[in-house]
């Protein structure tokens, strides 16, 4: 008689896009394996600025400036996205949108503008891809480009892979784990959390605590990355970023079709951990918004403001973390320090995830 495979028990710390997108991933792509909990002090519908999630814009956008591991896990998340607005007719959060990016002719930061007359890498994974014409361009631009990609109603997003993991038996409760005497008691807190006899009953843990990874595995690779964003009224006619403005912003116009709102930003803050709202910020993000969205504005000029928003990226010098380790008694795979790209990163990340335990 052919004996039935064991049922792994994984715990996941924490409940962001990472923690959540890992475990529904074990569930639906490992074969029937794993029984996944996760433990976790912010779960979605919550909006504390650490818990990164909570705030992203969130559009796909690719970061990555070649074909990288991380442009690997971008281009699975958009194929997944793709599927996910076709099939699924609950509400997902997910929409699909016109995109449109700037590059600046002398680009300040990381984000590089494609070699003059040559496109990005992504442009042969994306849908629609095609040059802005140089007359088309607004000014102090080197290079456009239109495309289709996604922009994200976090909140809606989140507490939809939390549907979907609790309707293939996964359970989520909300505890803050210690993070003072070690990972391995951690876990063992996590167990009592569970009304489990000790942390020897997981096969494996996930750790996707963000930035909260300094404290529980003592990373100070980690570094905050804080961002404030503008909630207006109203649906942008395009997703628009320009890269290569000053240091410190980049101009972003996120629109949400299902909530009827945009999201305008945004700062990019490395070393800031604050997440109180900083109000000098708020006309210079809204004033570099508005010659991309004039749709927006209303008779007055001006966006109508419904809410300012601030959360801080779990930035990692050396890139995000995604990786196996054994700590004392425990498998344990790390998935965190995925700075500003969480959303586009999470299909990609969750079946490394997978991967890694198989
Ligand atoms: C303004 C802004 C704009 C952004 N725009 C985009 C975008 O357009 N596209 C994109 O892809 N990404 C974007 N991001 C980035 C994205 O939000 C993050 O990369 C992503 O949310 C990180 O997810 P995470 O699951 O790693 O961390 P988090 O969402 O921070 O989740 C960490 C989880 O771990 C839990 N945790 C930590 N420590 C403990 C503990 N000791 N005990 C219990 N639980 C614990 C927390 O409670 C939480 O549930 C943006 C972010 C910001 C702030």
């Amino acid at each position: 008689m052919a004996t039935q495979p064991e049922t792994r028990h994984i715990l996941v710390i924490g409940a962001g896009v990472i923690g959540l997108q890992s475990a529904l991933t074990l569930l639906e792509e490992g074969q029937g394996r794993y029984k996944v909990s996760i433990v976790a002090e912010y779960m979605p519908g919550d909006d504390a600025g650490i818990y990164a999630s909570a705030w992203a814009g969130a559009q796909w956008r690719s970061h990555e400036t070649s074909f990288t591991e991380a442009a690997e896990w971008d281009v699975q998340t958009y194929r997944y996205w793709e599927q996910l607005v076709k099939n699924e007719d609950s509400v997902t959060g997910v929409a699909a949108v016109k995109g449109q990016n700037y590059w600046r002719a002398s680009p300040i930061s990381s984000s590089t503008p494609p070699a003059e007359h040559s496109d990005p890498w992504w442009s042969t994974y994306v849908r629609s891809y095609e040059r802005i014409s140089p007359a088309e361009l607004p000014p102090d631009t080197a290079f456009g480009a239109r495309f289709d990609t996604f922009t994200v109603e976090v909140q809606a997003y989140l507490a939809y892979l939390l549907r979907r993991i609790e309707a293939l038996g996964g359970q989520a409760a909300r505890a803050r784990l210690p993070t003072k005497q070690g990972f391995a008691a951690a876990v063992e807190a996590a167990s009592d959390v569970l009304d489990l006899p000790s942390r020897t009953h997981f096969w494996a843990v996930i750790n996707a605590s963000g930035i909260q990874s300094r404290d529980l595995v003592g990373d100070t690779n980690l570094y905050p990355i804080r961002g404030q964003t503008v909630q207006v009224r109203g649906v942008a006619n395009y997703c628009i970023t320009r890269l290569g403005v000053e240091e410190g912003q980049r101009i972003a116009v996120m629109p949400r079709p299902t909530a009827g709102i945009t999201i305008i930003g945004v700062t990019v803050e490395p070393d800031v951990a604050s997440t109180e709202i900083n109000h000098d910020r708020v006309p210079e993000l809204l004033n570099a918004a508005k010659p991309y969205c004039l749709e927006l504005l209303g008779s007055d000029g001006e966006f109508d403001v419904v809410s300012i928003g601030v959360g801080i990226r779990p930035g990692r010098r050396g890139g995000a973390r995604i990786e196996l380790e054994q700590i004392s008694d425990l498998k344990v795979v790390h998935a965190y320090g995925v700075a500003g790209a969480g959303y586009q990163n999470s299909i990609g990340i969750a079946r490394k995830v997978l991967k890694l335990l198989s």
